[in-house]
């Protein structure tokens, strides 16, 4: 359906978990203790019930996400239960590719036809860094399980970070000559002032309580934090200067061809190569003209825009005794219809609840 503005909204992303196997600096700013109650996260019924609804609402793409979505125990049967939904007619989903490799057939038999896999480094320190712990080789492997199988869209999702990764654009864009996937720049959103301090003290009392020692001794607590306590402009790289440092190293072509489910990126390649780069800028051209998605959390609450507060309760609809679908439909109908113009940049609350 459209909204008042006359944006079609066909898209819905849903979180299916706060919990994720890795604790990336830039999306959680919290540790494993601050998770939400099992109680307060929606059951795989209910997130069942809201994708029903989506669909009445016109929804036929449903993207699942997290935390990380493959951690979540029934993951493989919900997909299967919401693919079978009349009007859903693609299913994607969000994934750090740890345990893709495992997956990766059970998730084509359950219909999944587009991987966005975030990958922010290829050095194994810095990758593990940026997930305070995660396994380079882990992902890798995962990634490359699906590259094999040929029959997933794959998008990497590369968030970009000054004096951080930068200098990795050129080996990140790379792929898309090695292999038939898309790999998409993402500017980096700050956190607000309120979540950056939060994930500073976090990183504190994990050192102090020595819950992450293998991070502080390669060194990820130093640089996580020394950029965190950077202002947003010495954090900032705009999706402009990637292009323009992409285009000092390879010999870059505009096109009209875009991957399947393309989204909010533009999309542009290096000659031969076999895949797209794309680039999304939320912070510096944000692309709120073009969106077409609603999103739900993992604890029941439907959002029809990322950075926007406007949040609609979903889970205490669903656990209302004089509960109805339709019911459900109509909330969600409100919210698609009001999903506000444009975003707004006062981000104070953790990627992780929304997943992204
Ligand atoms: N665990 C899954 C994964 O790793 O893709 C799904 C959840 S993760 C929150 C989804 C996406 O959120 C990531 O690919 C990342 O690009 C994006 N994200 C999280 N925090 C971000 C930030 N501060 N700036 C830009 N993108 C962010």
């Amino acid at each position: 359906m459209k909204d008042q503005f006359g944006r079609e909204v066909h898209s819905m992303r849903v979180s299916v978990t706060d919990r994720c196997n890795m604790r990336c600096f830039y999306c959680l700013s919290g540790d494993k203790l601050q998770l939400k109650p099992k109680d307060e996260i929606l059951s795989l019924e209910e997130i069942e019930e809201v994708c029903h609804a989506g669909a009445a609402c016109g929804i036929n793409y449903i993207r699942f996400t997290g935390g990380e979505p493959l951690v979540r125990m029934g993951i493989i049967g919900l997909i299967e239960t919401v693919g079978r939904i009349e009007g859903i007619r693609k299913i994607g989903l969000s994934t750090n590719a740890s345990h893709l490799a495992e997956y990766r057939d059970a998730l084509y038999a359950a219909g999944v036809r587009n991987l966005n896999i975030s990958l922010d480094s290829l050095r194994t320190d810095r990758f593990a860094q940026i997930t305070r712990g995660g396994k380079l080789k882990q992902t890798f492997e995962g990634i490359m399980a699906a590259v094999e199988h040929g029959g997933f869209t794959i998008k990497l999702n590369c968030v970009m970070m000054r004096g951080f990764n930068e200098d990795e654009l050129p080996e990140l864009a790379n792929l898309t000559r090695q292999y038939p996937i898309s790999v998409r720049f993402i500017e980096y959103m700050p956190m607000g002032q309120w979540q950056r301090e939060l994930a500073l003290k976090n990183m504190g009392e994990n050192i102090a309580d020595g819950a992450d020692e293998e991070f502080a001794a390669f060194g990820g607590h130093h640089a996580a934090t020394e950029f965190l306590k950077r202002t947003p402009q010495e954090q900032l790289y705009s999706i402009e200067e990637m292009k323009r440092d992409l285009g000092k190293k390879f010999e870059l072509e505009e096109t009209q061809d875009k991957p399947d489910g393309a989204g909010p990126a533009r999309y542009f390649r290096i000659k031969d190569a076999k895949g797209f780069i794309g680039v999304i800028s939320p912070v510096f051209n944000p692309f709120c003209e073009n969106c077409n998605r609603i999103r739900l959390t993992s604890d029941g609450r439907l959002k029809s825009c990322l950075l926007h507060d406007e949040k609609y309760y979903v889970k205490k609809l669903l656990r209302a005794p004089d509960y109805s679908r339709e019911k459900l439909a109509a909330l969600l109908k409100e919210a698609i219809w009001n999903k506000p113009e444009k975003h707004e940049f006062s981000r104070n609350f953790d990627m992780s609840t929304v997943g992204g």
